[in-house]
């Protein structure tokens, strides 16, 4: 599994540490020391797959950084692994309180950490898209096992890149993608296409999809996302 993961630790050594092992298991990876540099690199594009947040930071604590990341429309469904020491019990509470999609304490091995996180990538990231599981989104209806698309009782004809396009943005509905990140997830990292490429494509997209084609939302110079909520 791949994704770009921000790690925020101010402990250096335990931030080369995650850096190290995360890289090695095939993410990416940014890093922020402070809680502000975190809700700044949050919000760079490409943006994080999900956020490492360690609870005690030298500025802010981690879960008023969580508050604030949740508040901000391009981080607020980026998923958010708390990490906090041993004894913080009531941390767990407020870590959830404040939108942590896991916790883990402190001191964690990294193997676990590293389940942790591919655990909440997994289901963040095939959100709803399970074999025999159909989507829906307002009267827009996709049957991943079928290939199949309708808008109410009328069947939407796509090409199988225009699909894949389509359920790609959609299991990942509220959450920006970069034009790059599209390319990567659908065309796959070979290919040798430029990301107009995507635009042309999300335009055709749109346009088979009819009235549901407003629900894929442009971000001017930033990529695309399918809107969270039907309203
Ligand atoms: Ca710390």
């Amino acid at each position: 599994m791949s994704g770009l993961i921000l790690i925020v630790e101010d402990e250096k050594d335990l931030s080369t540490t995650l850096e190290y092992n995360l890289e090695r298991e095939g993410y990416q990876t940014r890093a922020a020391y402070t809680g502000e540099e975190a809700i700044m690199l949050a919000q760079k594009s490409p943006y994080p797959d999900l956020i490492l947040l360690d609870l005690m930071l030298p500025d802010i604590p981690g879960t008023e950084v969580c508050r604030r990341l949740r508040s901000i429309g391009e981080t607020r469904h980026i998923p958010v692994v708390m990490a906090t020491a041993k004894g913080e019990e009531i941390d767990r509470v407020v870590g959830f309180e404040v939108g942590a999609d896991d916790y883990v304490p402190k001191p964690f091995s990294v193997r676990e950490l590293i389940l942790r996180i591919r655990a909440v990538l997994r289901r963040t990231q095939t959100l709803d898209l399970e074999a025999g599981v159909e989507l829906t989104f307002g009267d827009l209806r996709v049957d991943p096992d079928a290939h199949q698309v309708w808008l109410g009782e009328s069947e939407i004809v796509l090409t199988a890149l225009e699909f894949k396009l389509l359920t790609t943005l959609l299991s990942r509905k509220g959450r920006v993608q970069s034009r790059k990140q599209l390319l990567d997830d659908v065309w796959g990292i070979q290919a040798d296409v430029s990301t107009r490429t995507v635009d042309t494509h999300v335009k055709r997209l749109r346009h088979k999809l009819g009235s549901a084609g407003e629900y894929i939302e442009t971000l001017r110079g930033v990529g695309y996302r399918f809107r969270p909520h039907t309203e």
